[in-house]
């Protein structure tokens, strides 16, 4: 049996945090009699600098029945993914494995078990796929499944239809502890740890209470976060753009002399236009040069580990 911890950000949540409290407590209570976790699991909610009253509902939650409900207080609102970090951060040697999930509960409970099941057959890392989003709002699931092509295009290791609804056991926590970049992107980073992982079907449930924290330019955020974070392809983008110019110029170079050898020549066109192409061409691909160096210095930074450890026999 494990020890299992519900890891749930909550951002000006007070109309479903303690109803989610509650579901997720009797949740535990069936894994517990089913012997899939042990009776100390917990929720632990993350208030991420919410402005209404979600902590002293999450404290009040916690004075009640401290052994089930933690509570971790940020300082102020750092979005989403850093407020996973944190949380998966603050409970990782409490547990054996960590399940995230949002607090207005939209994911499917009935995948948790299944979660554990995938963990019992060495599964690191379970995601939750979200199978049918009828419930997300049109405009929301066209633009996530073309940003999940997008990304796929740019060769970011991505996993489709999965947002932070997830378990990591122990292990996986450890190394995910290693990345301690600052434009955080889980769902990119997770999949590079490489460790075998699972899927399990998610049915998107209405938000039943409370709006969605995610604005058009947050989600805006998060998706360029997915790609900048992950490749700096797009660099190579501009390089190619100023390549095409270039060509171009070359292309107009020919008319040139053609028109010149034809006598329909117009004076000062050629200089004019020739130049146009080329220096824009070379001024791309100089900005792209410089990119390229800035992205090399970008990867750096982040000090990712150079390799994760899955196995050492001695
Ligand atoms: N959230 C957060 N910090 C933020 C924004 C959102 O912790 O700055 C939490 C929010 O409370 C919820 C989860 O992230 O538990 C997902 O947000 P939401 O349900 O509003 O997004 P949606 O499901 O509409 O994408
Ligand atoms: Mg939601």
């Amino acid at each position: 049996m494990i020890r299992l911890a519900i890891v749930s950000p909550c951002y000006n949540e007070q109309e479903v945090v303690v109803q989610s409290a509650r579901r997720l407590s009797r949740l535990i209570d069936s894994l517990a009699a089913d012997g899939l976790v042990t009776a100390d699991s917990f929720v632990c909610f993350v208030n991420d600098g919410s402005t209404d009253r979600t902590w002293p509902l999450i404290a009040g939650l916690h004075t009640d029945n401290p052994a089930r409900f933690k509570g971790l207080d940020l300082a102020h609102n750092v979005g989403h993914q850093n407020a996973l970090m944190a949380g998966m951060m603050q409970v990782r040697d409490m547990a054996d494995a960590v399940v995230t999930i949002d607090a207005d509960l939209q994911d499917d409970l009935r995948a948790i078990p299944q979660m554990i099941g995938h963990l019992g057959r060495g599964c690191d890392v379970v995601y939750g796929i979200k199978v049918q989003r009828d419930a997300d709002p049109l405009l929301k699931r066209l633009t996530a499944r073309a940003f999940y092509k997008l990304q796929r295009r740019m060769g970011v290791d991505c996993i489709s239809d999965h947002a932070d609804f997830r378990l990591l056991s122990r292990r996986a926590l450890q190394m995910l502890s290693a990345y301690t970049e600052r434009n955080l992107y889980l769902r990119g980073i997770i999949p590079t740890m490489g460790l075998p992982s699972a899927t399990v079907s998610d049915v998107i449930a209405p938000r039943n209470k409370g709006r969605s924290k995610y604005t058009p330019a947050r989600m805006l955020a998060l998706a360029l976060d997915g790609i900048t974070s992950f490749t700096i392809k797009p660099i190579y983008g501009i390089i190619y753009v100023g390549c095409i110019f270039v060509m171009v110029s070359i292309a107009i170079g020919f008319y040139v002399f053609h028109a010149i050898a034809c006598g329909t020549a117009v004076p000062g066109w050629a200089s004019l236009i020739l130049s146009l192409w080329l220096i824009g061409g070379i001024v791309l691909i100089s900005i792209g040069m410089v990119g390229i160096y800035i992205g090399k210095i970008y990867t750096e930074v982040k000090r990712r580990p150079l390799w994760n450890v899955k196995d050492f026999l001695d």
